[in-house]
């Protein structure tokens, strides 16, 4: 993806079009969707002669690209045109995101900062004497190994004596030790070479159990939870189900847990600021760590097109008195100010304490005394 590309452009001379369309089965004419959603930019309004003729060449370029979108199995794409700056980007979005046409002095990047960059989670699934090793990304699962107990040692155990039976027992236990150790190693291995986000472990119950003490101390702090399955009759798409419903669960208690840690601070007089106006003008003093954003919560506002600063209202910037420039989105401004002064932003997607202020923020520094 080249988002700090489209994160960078600006065209002060050049209207940017930004488009992004939904794959929808039901309805597959992404044509006329998008002959839908370019209509109000047909007419041009007060664009001088070279910006309509840019925008123009842009609208056509999109309509142009309907077939390439049809064909892609993306769930969403999203496309980027400002032909007198020089820019046409075409992104293919792993997940859906809605149907949204913008024009504006640079790309409208908020669907895409709704896409949640997907973790790559390890997926362990363990028995006495195999594991299957699987990575996920985003796409689904693919297996990266499969690892079988070292053939040595297996040799004569368990005779008829009660003596030779315990020993049979606690060799086993020692073999199943040494096999969880081995599976531990390699999913290290892989770890060292992709670094995992989370971790999921899946097998018998008691398995999941004793394997998962033997995972190396990293992994087992990464250990997100685990599913009861039986490794001998299990498809790989049996686990990629499990491991997507233990994700969703997942990404739902994060989100949850975030909201309640923005609203319960603000309410408590602590790093944190809830409300659009509140969360402005802690953008605007650059003391944002991470902004946090209850669902599509969006506002119109405006952006100073000189120090970058934000507010719902205005035609001269508060800040340096120069002109400011009208946007559909100040949310989405923000967030984009948000990213480029190194902080965070997440747009949840679960109802929260958050959904009545809209935005929240947790803070760098306190801004009030
Ligand atoms: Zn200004």
């Amino acid at each position: 993806m080249h988002l700090d590309r489209l994160a960078r452009f600006e065209s002060a001379d050049y209207p940017v079009l930004s488009v992004y369309v939904n794959r929808d089965p039901l309805n597959p004419a992404v044509r006329s969707r998008i002959g839908d959603l370019l209509k109000p930019f047909r007419e041009f309004g007060d664009l001088d002669h070279d910006s309509q003729m840019s925008l123009r060449a842009d609208l056509e370029t999109v309509i142009g690209m309907s077939d390439r979108i049809d064909a892609d199995k993306a769930p969403a794409t999203a496309l980027f045109a400002c032909q007198g700056g020089g820019l046409l980007e075409y992104v293919s979005l792993p997940v859906p995101v809605w149907d949204v046409a913008m024009v504006s002095d640079r790309p409208y990047l908020r669907p895409l900062r709704s896409v949640r960059e997907s973790e790559v989670v390890a997926v362990a699934v363990v028995d006495r004497k195999h594991a299957r090793l699987y990575s996920w990304d985003g796409a689904g699962v693919r297996l990266l190994e499969l690892v079988e107990e070292l053939e040595e040692h297996k040799g004569n155990f368990g005779g008829f004596s009660g003596y030779d039976e315990r020993r049979a027992r606690s060799h086993a236990e020692t073999l199943e030790r040494r096999h969880f150790r081995q599976v531990a190693d390699r999913l290290f291995e892989h770890h060292r070479a992709t670094p995992f986000g989370k971790v999921i472990v899946g097998g018998h119950e008691e398995t999941i159990t004793r394997f998962g003490s033997s995972l190396h101390p990293y992994l087992r702090d990464r250990l997100i939870g685990s599913f009861v399955i039986d490794p001998h009759t299990m498809t790989d798409s049996d686990v990629a189900k499990r491991v997507d419903g233990l994700l969703e669960t997942a990404l739902r208690e994060e989100q949850e847990e975030l909201a309640v840690r923005v609203a319960e601070s603000a309410e408590e007089g602590g790093r944190a600021a809830v409300g659009l106006a509140n969360v402005l003008e802690a953008v605007n003093a650059g003391a944002v760590d991470h902004l946090v954003v209850a669902g599509r919560f969006a506002k119109d506002g405006v952006v100073c097109t000189t120090c970058g600063r934000l507010d719902r209202l205005g035609e001269a910037c508060v800040g340096c008195g120069l002109l400011v420039s009208p946007t559909d989105d100040v949310v989405g401004a923000a967030m984009e100010q948000v990213l480029r002064m190194g902080g965070r932003v997440d747009q949840i997607s679960v109802p929260s304490l958050l959904d009545q202020h809209g935005v929240g923020a947790l803070l760098r520094f306190s801004m009030h005394g």
